[in-house]
């Protein structure tokens, strides 16, 4: 049994990661600032006695009582909206924070695993994208905020790895969906889904020939997992490779909600990448992972996630 600290774990994929730890038995302490996380998805994890909530902003102070053994440092907005809307905090939470989260993991020889994000390759110029690639990042754009924030997190995390020999992991997330987004969180899919099931145009940016590709959030938790296990401690891409355009995901949602939307086009938000693919021969090497979840059915559960939801929200 370990003792886990998790911070944005009231955020989608941090508390995914929770929930998972909870059911390997470890103790897990959640800190989140609520900012961007809810209290809802976590409310199910209080009735296990080893699951702990700290109500805090990590750029301020990051301390915790007794050992720990891993520390996983998720929060940050990480919606394209959210982050426009909190510049600062954004890039707060990637420097100060990061920095917190690695003093904390330095103070207890914890081991520390940044969620960092296919946003540091910026808009690709290599395709699909190896974690060799330095990446083409706007740094005075809007989304500087996040890629930045996220670059200087990876170089403050590799610096404490080679003068303090800290042990630390480097996920590079790319394009994560499940139940737990926020349907106003402003990402593709919670806008389609939400959209298709109101019976709404759904809002394609640009003409729509932007690439992602999809990633279901329990492939993504089996990612993070293994990678915190592995002796790897570089950079590891960890998402889906299967591609498709934003047109044709759009297409896709209004197929599987059986809605009656259109298509409406929207423009195109500065320095939105035109393509995004993981390359993951890396983590299919070191980690032996690869996503299993078709696309089809991971959407459907959303699916029904969001159709659930969409009343409250
Ligand atoms: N997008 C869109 N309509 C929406 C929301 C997003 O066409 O209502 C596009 C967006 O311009 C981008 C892609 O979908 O090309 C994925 O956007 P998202 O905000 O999910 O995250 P990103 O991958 O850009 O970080």
């Amino acid at each position: 049994m370990a003792r886990i600290v998790v911070t944005g774990g009231a955020g989608f994929i941090g508390s995914h990661l929770c929930e998972r730890f909870l059911a390997e038995e470890h103790e897990v302490i959640c800190i989140d600032n609520l900012v961007t996380g809810k209290a809802d998805n976590i409310a199910h994890l209080f009735a296990d006695a080893r699951f702990s909530f700290i109500p805090q902003d990590v750029t301020t102070y990051l301390y915790v009582k007794g050992e720990l053994d891993a520390i996983l440092h998720f929060a940050s907005p990480a919606s394209p909206t959210d982050y426009l809307e909190l510049p600062i905090q954004t890039l707060k939470v990637g420097s100060l924070g990061t920095h917190k989260a690695l003093g904390l993991a330095k103070e207890k020889s914890a081991r520390l695993l940044l969620a960092s994000t296919s946003e540091v390759y910026g808009d690709p110029l290599v395709h699909p994208q190896t974690e060799d690639y330095w990446g083409n990042v706007n740094p005075i754009g809007p989304r500087g905020v996040y890629d930045e924030a996220k670059r200087f997190a990876e170089a403050l995390v590799m610096a404490y790895q080679r003068s303090h020999g800290l042990e630390t992991r480097i996920g590079r997330i790319f394009n994560t969906y499940g139940p737990r987004m926020r349907l106003r969180d402003g990402r593709v899919v919670p806008n389609f889904i939400s959209q298709a099931l109101r019976g709404e145009d759904l809002t394609v940016y640009g003409d729509g020939s932007q690439t992602r590709s999809f990633c279901f959030v329990t492939d993504l938790v089996e990612g993070i997992c293994r990678l915190l296990r592995s002796d790897y401690d570089g950079p590891v891409n960890l998402g889906n490779p299967q591609e498709m355009s934003v047109l044709d995901f759009a297409k896709l949602i209004i197929s599987l909600t059986g809605s009656r939307s259109r298509i409406a086009f929207r423009p195109l938000p500065a320095d939105d990448p035109q393509v995004r693919q993981p390359d993951i021969r890396l983590a299919r090497r070191v980690l032996e992972w690869q996503p299993q979840v078709p696309l089809e059915t991971g959407l459907r559960q959303t699916i029904a996630y969001f159709r659930d939801r969409l009343d409250h929200d």
